[in-house]
């Protein structure tokens, strides 16, 4: 096989292959799926050359751009990686409110970029995500409740097509392929290798409380949080981990932050924490404290992310009352993993949220919960994987679906976007990649009107 690529090309058996192939996947239960060739791109060009490397080769296309899928989805058996990670430019428009950006460029980054600006956008809560899947898959932001999952402040992508052509996708040409960009995730049958963003005028105060309990007190916690998740302009980040202030035991931290121009406004914002039916009981509290997003990830977030632990992440968006919740997580208390395994809960569903635009992104709720096990030894796979899949799989009668953020369609396939859409997704992909030249997810839900018998939200079933 020829190839023109600048970029460097590591085909199976080549010396630094395995290196590579470990560190395209940020934690360490690297999947043993292998690629035939990884391709690390230098320019839209070498992705052009990839794709038809790939053709030439009768290869499938798996695409990486920072590798934070939890399950792997880009590592897989008889495909050409394309790696993205090196496609970062940035270039913004100050005064019409946008950017383009490439996907390798990680959220952190370009939030860091646009804060010298006054500028904002939408990125993730931890500073190693890269925008290219998290854009694609939803993208669930700080401060995002106020603007939609982050893909709503795209409004056009460059793409390299299955034939490895170059072509533009907005609302206006090719439309359908914009259209699945938008929540297809790991789905998605293109190279996207570059974003345009809108931007947001950046808020002038951030500011966070936090509250801490020990498990005895969870179940008053959640149901509070439950109960005013959908109508404080707050966002909650409600946590769930062994500390060290608990003596190792689960501790139950809730941290709150307001978005405002004014610090009055962020502590009226805050008050209602003070009235949580535990407040007595709490531990500690670190009340009404001026921050960013960048200190809050810093501190709050990434410490939970060890990059060489083994990962598995599950999770469901629910509307339930939290006492339908409450017995399968009070069993959960009872054999919580060691730290940094940790159940994170986000209010999301809000009454002043932006109308959502036609995309494929289409499950959401009122409540996320994010189930995440680390642990360091290999013979604790299957502990871990059943100790996840099952908690989550328990919770199935009270979810309305799933995030493709955190999903675990390999071992438990669950509805991650309308019905509608996914038969939509479906016809798009036939119609953009007749050749199957793309991988799609690691597994999908069976359709309702595919399940054979009753009207409740099947699951099971693998696309590739
Ligand atoms: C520690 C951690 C924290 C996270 N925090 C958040 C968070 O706060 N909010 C949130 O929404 N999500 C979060 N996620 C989930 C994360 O957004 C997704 O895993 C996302 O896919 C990661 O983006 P990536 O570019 O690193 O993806 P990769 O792992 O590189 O790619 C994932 C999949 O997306 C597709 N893909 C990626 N780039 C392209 C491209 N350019 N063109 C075509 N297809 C592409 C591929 O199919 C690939 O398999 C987090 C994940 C981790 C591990």
């Amino acid at each position: 096989m020829a190839t023109r690529i600048e970029g460097r090309v590591l085909r199976r058996g080549d010396y630094h292959y395995e290196s590579r192939r470990r560190e395209a996947c940020w934690h360490s239960a690297v999947p043993e799926r292998y690629p035939e060739v990884i391709v690390l791109a230098n320019n839209e060009d070498d992705v052009v050359a990839a794709v038809q490397l790939a053709r030439e080769g009768g290869l499938q296309i798996a695409v990486r751009s920072g590798g934070h899928s939890w399950s792997g989805s880009h590592l897989r058996d008889g495909t050409v990686l394309i790696d993205l990670s090196n496609l970062r430019h940035v270039a913004v428009d100050k005064e019409a409110m946008t950017a383009t950006a490439q996907p390798g460029i990680k959220g952190s980054e370009l939030n860091t970029l646009l804060a010298e600006q006054d500028l904002f956008f939408p990125t993730g809560h931890c500073t190693g995500v890269s925008i290219g899947g998290y854009l694609l898959q939803g993208g669930f932001a700080w401060a995002g409740r106020d603007y939609g999952p982050a893909c709503m402040s795209v409004t056009g992508i460059d793409v390299v097509t299955a034939n490895g052509e170059r072509v533009h996708a907005d609302e206006t040409q090719n439309a359908d392929l914009f259209w699945a960009a938008r929540g297809a995730g790991p789905g998605f049958f293109a190279v996207v290798t570059r974003f345009y963003v809108k931007l947001y005028s950046r808020r002038r105060v951030t500011m966070n409380s936090g509250y801490f309990w020990p498990a005895p007190f969870a179940q008053d916690v959640y149901r509070f949080v439950h109960e005013i998740g959908r109508r404080t302009p707050t966002e909650i980040n409600l946590m769930c981990v062994r500390d060290p202030m608990t003596n190792h035991e689960p501790l139950i931290a809730l941290n709150a932050t307001a978005f405002t121009d004014t610090e009055e406004e962020a502590r009226e914002q805050l008050a209602v924490y003070e009235s949580c039916p535990a407040r007595s009981h709490v531990l500690t509290t670190r009340l009404n404290e001026v921050s960013d997003t960048g200190t809050l990830s810093r501190v709050g977030t990434d410490p939970h992310y060890d990059e060489t632990k083994r990962y598995l992440a599950d999770n469901m968006w629910t509307h339930a009352s939290f006492d339908d919740l409450w017995p399968n997580f009070e069993a959960m208390l009872k054999t919580w993993p060691p730290a940094p395994s940790h159940m994170v809960v986000f209010n999301w569903g809000y009454e002043g949220q932006p109308e959502r635009p036609s995309m494929a992104y289409s499950v959401e709720d009122d409540v996320y919960y994010g189930l995440y096990a680390a642990w360091t030894d290999p013979a604790d796979d299957q502990r871990y994987t059943r100790w996840v899949t099952d908690h989550m799989r328990a919770w199935e009668p009270f979810a309305s679906g799933i995030q493709l953020a955190d999903e675990n369609l390999v071992n438990r396939p669950y509805r991650f976007v309308t019905d509608e859409n996914l038969r939509r997704l479906d016809t798009h992909r036939a119609a953009w990649d007749p050749e199957g030249l793309f991988v799609s997810w690691l597994g999908r839900p069976v359709l309702r009107t595919d399940a054979a018998d009753t009207g409740e939200v099947p699951v099971a079933g693998a696309s590739d």
